[in-house]
């Protein structure tokens, strides 16, 4: 029995040691196809750092590096992967948009399946994000949560999608959605639940890519 524990306890560490083995090298990787805008191995990327993400921010926490790099190699490697599929995508395009970007005064009402309902009363850059989405043929939607993500999902069934949230939230919503849609990620520039701001020539860049 004490011997049973002990190769357990042993068995335990082999482990320990290969996770974070794979995961600190995989993380290089990445690091590297993001800085060089090269992208090497990265299904092996987005496989190894989805299945052991906390283990990879730990790294990251531990070599005091921001533990937002996770989510940036992440959503980048998925950018580029999906990029081509894309942009050959001509009807049935979404912006999704989180409702934090909304200004504190908003007037948008909130429909329980899509979302806020932006009036385009130019407080904040939703209503920017609105008209020009209509010059490429993009469908905004305002969401208060990720469960609107599904909920969008099911009732207009886009066939593709760009997403705009911050770190980790656009990073599982990516994973979940590029199962079923090309799908395009920006993070947001400032982030913290209120009155958030998004690089609006980049979003626009990522509209403009697309068929119309
Ligand atoms: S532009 Fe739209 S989302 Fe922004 S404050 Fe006005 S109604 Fe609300």
């Amino acid at each position: 029995m004490v011997f049973s524990y002990e190769l357990f306890g042993r068995l335990f560490v082999y482990l320990a040691i290969a996770i974070f083995s794979i995961t600190g090298f995989t993380l290089l990787i990445g690091l590297y196809s993001f800085k060089r805008n090269t992208m090497i191995f990265p299904n092996l990327i987005l496989f190894v750092l989805y299945l052991f993400y906390s283990p990879a921010k730990w790294i990251c926490h531990v070599f005091s590096i921001k533990d937002t790099l996770v989510d940036e190699i992440l959503v980048e490697v998925r950018n580029a992967v999906m990029i081509d599929k894309f942009k050959k995508i001509c009807d049935k395009k979404v912006l999704i948009l989180p409702q934090c970007m909304r200004h504190s005064s908003c007037q948008a009402r909130c429909d329980p399946i899509v979302g806020y309902q932006c009036k385009e009363c130019g407080k904040c850059d939703i209503g920017l994000l609105c008209q020009e989405a209509r010059k490429y043929n993009f469908k905004v939607f305002v969401i208060p949560g990720d469960s609107f993500v599904k909920k969008i999902m099911r009732s207009y069934k886009p066939n593709s999608c760009i997403g705009v949230a911050c770190f980790q939230e656009l990073t599982e919503s990516m994973q979940s959605v590029s199962k079923h849609i090309p799908v395009q990620g920006v993070f947001l520039l400032k982030d913290g639940c209120y009155m958030t701001t998004v690089d609006i020539e980049e979003v626009v860049t990522k509209m403009e890519m697309c068929d119309v």
